[in-house]
């Protein structure tokens, strides 16, 4: 059996990856918030355990794992776009337009990830349906004397758990000096945190023995990995931006119920992701959502490609001319595909992945397969990390085949703008939408791309 190597957090080592049981191995990542599209960042902790995943059931079997990601549906950032949302005069109670929200967002993250190549997890807990399970827990918490109860909230006292800070490596002292944490009268310490708050009458909220009230965010972690794994589970993933606070307090509360050994056996944090060398923020308008680099005519496996050519555990820089090369590379090998079928995967790929998931490792195997024209053996690679070859030319000459009708009607669109049709420039711009073209005006013209939802039939009834 091939051996697994995985950089551990907790113990800053990569170290030799047992199960704690073989025939059930389990592995849980922080899933999103659910209140707006995922941005790139978001879809690096997804690929990254996808292909952990992928890994796992190529060497335990499909049967023998099983991956669980949640959904956060419930949070202030949700409730507020449901507010956004009434104020604009959307019909519907305000907890109604909150999982109107949560839905569709769910809906479309799924969708996002699967252009993406990603499977779908065993397992997509939605918080709100473990409200029971939290409460019971933070009940248990303040009767071993690690929670209290103040003023409708309930705050976990994080001076009775001496490990507090050893995953994400920070003392309670430096964390107290260094962080921005919120000074509320009623905190013991300023790190205590919150298993249990109080909710205002129109939003979500659920009876408690503390009053009406809603979760702390870390709680849900906690309480559904007990619910779905038991006290103990082999992997917890998450991009690294969550080792402090969430993390740390996720184990603090589980392994103060449940012992040091218990939760996580292993903790994988991602690093984050950048874009042309900058942080990704809405200021600087290098904020990219998933769909927006679908729509933008990116195919989901040349994104996927960019992303695995850095290792997780190295910051990522998002390029165009990555993706270009990227693009390159998996037309290439489209065009030597031919008939061959996957063989089995070739060890040096799975060495590669087994070694803490070497992903560029296992690429650059990848190009010498192709070198030695071992295609079979080039295809099983590809499966395992999840890509598909793409056919670029295709793109190419799809886009080459609509050139003359598209310029057509961006003609007229700007004929009718002049005569003030606007009937004729509306149904043009409405039109281009429904096709999947996207246009974009520039100071020197109107630059169009074709969607991966491009519908030609429907651009056809435009003319
Ligand atoms: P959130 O919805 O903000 O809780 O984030 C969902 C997941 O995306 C978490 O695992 C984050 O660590 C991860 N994440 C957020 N931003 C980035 C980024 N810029 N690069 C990599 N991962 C990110
Ligand atoms: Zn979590």
């Amino acid at each position: 059996m091939t051996e697994i190597k995985l950089y551990n957090t907790k113990s800053r080592q990569k170290e030799a990856f047992t199960p704690l049981d073989d025939q059930d191995v389990r592995m849980y990542v922080c899933g999103p918030t659910v209140y707006d599209r995922a941005h790139i960042g978001n879809a690096r902790p997804v690929i990254v355990f996808d292909v952990l995943y992928r890994l796992l059931r190529h060497v335990y079997g499909i049967d023998h794992v099983t991956y669980a990601r949640n959904f956060t549906d419930v949070d202030d950032k949700i409730n507020a776009t449901a507010q956004a949302r009434k104020e604009a005069g959307a019909a519907g109670s305000l907890v109604e337009l909150i999982h109107q929200r949560a839905d569709e967002t769910i809906a479309w993250y799924l969708e996002d990830m699967n252009a993406l190549g990603n499977l779908v997890p065993d397992q997509a807990p939605r918080a709100t349906e473990f409200i029971a399970e939290m409460i019971t827990m933070t009940t248990e918490l303040i009767a071993s004397g690690h929670a209290y109860e103040a003023e409708g909230h309930v705050l976990f006292d994080v001076t009775s758990y001496d490990r507090y800070g050893s995953l994400s490596g920070r003392s309670i002292d430096d964390m107290i000096a260094g962080a921005r944490v919120e000074v509320a009268p009623y905190k013991r310490n300023p790190m205590d945190f919150v298993l249990w708050k109080p909710s205002s009458a129109d939003l979500p909220g659920w009876d408690s023995p503390w009053g009406w009230g809603r979760p702390g965010w870390h709680i849900e972690c906690s309480a559904m990995t007990k619910a779905l794994f038991g006290e103990r589970f082999d992997i917890h993933g998450g991009g690294l931006d969550l080792a402090f606070p969430h993390h740390e307090n996720e184990k603090a509360q589980s392994c103060c119920e449940a012992g040091e050994d218990s939760f996580a056996q292993v903790w994988m944090h991602n690093e984050m992701l950048q874009v042309e060398g900058k942080k990704m923020s809405k200021s600087l308008g290098n904020f990219f959502s998933v769909r927006e680099l679908l729509d933008q005519g990116y195919p989901g496996e040349v994104i996927r490609f960019v992303f695995l050519s850095t290792h997780y555990r190295k910051p990522m820089d998002w390029t165009e001319k990555k993706a270009r090369e990227a693009e390159a590379t998996l037309g290439r090998w489209h065009r030597m595909r031919g008939e061959n079928k996957p063989s089995k995967v070739p060890q040096a790929v799975l060495n590669a992945l087994a070694d803490d998931v070497n992903t560029p490792k296992a690429i650059s195997e990848l190009h010498d397969l192709a070198k030695s024209g071992d295609i079979s053996g080039l295809l099983a690679g590809l499966e395992i990390l999840g890509l598909r070859t793409i056919n670029a030319e295709i793109a190419a000459d799809i886009r080459e085949s609509w050139k003359e009708l598209i310029d057509q009607l961006l003609m007229d669109r700007k004929q009718a703008r002049a005569d003030k049709n606007f009937a004729r420039a509306d149904e043009l711009r409405d039109g281009f939408a429904r096709a999947g073209v996207l246009i974009k005006d520039t100071p020197d013209g109107p630059v169009w791309e074709l969607s991966k939802d491009f519908d030609a039939e429907k651009l056809e009834a435009l003319r």
